[in-house]
């Protein structure tokens, strides 16, 4: 175990709501201290939320400064969430498996299909709903193909899961022992797939983010750092729709 490690868990943290103003506009945010933190830092999640992360003892004002700062990052970044709602149309691009397909609409078909690198729909107007039926139906195949693939690489009995359609969660482990994968993960690369799915497989061994259960993700997924960085990066992309 790294010193960095022991470090980190000796950490004071603390997670507040607090309002952010932009100009005028109330953004609500989350707020996290940490006595290990030596900077701010403010991002985005796939949510729209907007989180901080600041040192434990600065003055809740310097947060202030810091966004009048970055004003126009913010705006821009809050910006894309919102782009989820727009309208669907044909030739849009859509993340499927690290890969993107083109949304095409095709006359004479009953419901969403692939045909090459094309996801037709028969009627564009009902893209939002049929497109997102099409990503259940392939989160169903192609996730549970990862889970029995991984339990059968590392020998470990396959658990009961399910998909779920939570709004901020890549996966849980319920106390019943049912692993929960959101459906969107099928928009992601096989390495962020492989990466929550043994994130959860190592809850089994370890119900909590310790050290000692970031050896056994470590053990299971040995990219999971990269990984695990891509799927923040991407998470904004996935969660449009
Ligand atoms: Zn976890």
């Amino acid at each position: 175990m790294g010193f960095a490690r022991l470090k980190r868990c000796a950490a004071i943290r603390t997670e507040e709501r607090a309002d952010l103003d932009l100009d005028g506009l109330r953004v609500p945010c989350l707020l996290r201290r940490s006595s290990a933190r030596r900077t701010l830092a403010m991002r985005v999640d796939a949510c729209g939320r907007v989180v901080v992360n600041m040192p434990l003892t600065m003055p809740v004002d310097r947060m202030g400064e810091f966004v009048h700062l970055h004003r126009d990052w913010l705006r821009r970044q809050l910006n894309q969430v919102c782009r989820a709602e727009e309208p669907w149309r044909p030739g849009m691009l859509l993340p499927f498996l690290g890969d993107r397909l083109r949304l095409a609409e095709a006359r004479g078909i009953e419901r969403a299909q692939l045909h090459a690198d094309c996801l037709q729909v028969p009627d564009i107007a009902q893209a939002r709903e049929s497109v997102p039926a099409w990503y259940l139906g392939e989160a169903r195949r192609q996730l549970a193909a990862r889970l029995q693939a991984l339990c059968q690489r590392h020998g470990l009995p396959l658990p009961r899961w399910r998909l779920s359609d939570a709004r901020s969660r890549w996966g849980s482990l319920s106390v019943q022992g049912v692993v929960s994968l959101n459906w969107r993960l099928v928009k992601a690369s096989m390495a962020e797939i492989d990466y929550v799915v043994c994130h959860e497989l190592a809850h089994f061994r370890q119900r909590n983010h310790s050290p000692a259960f970031w050896r056994e993700v470590g053990a299971l997924c040995p990219a999971h750092e990269v990984a695990r960085r891509l799927l923040r990066q991407n998470g904004r992309l996935y969660f449009q729709f």
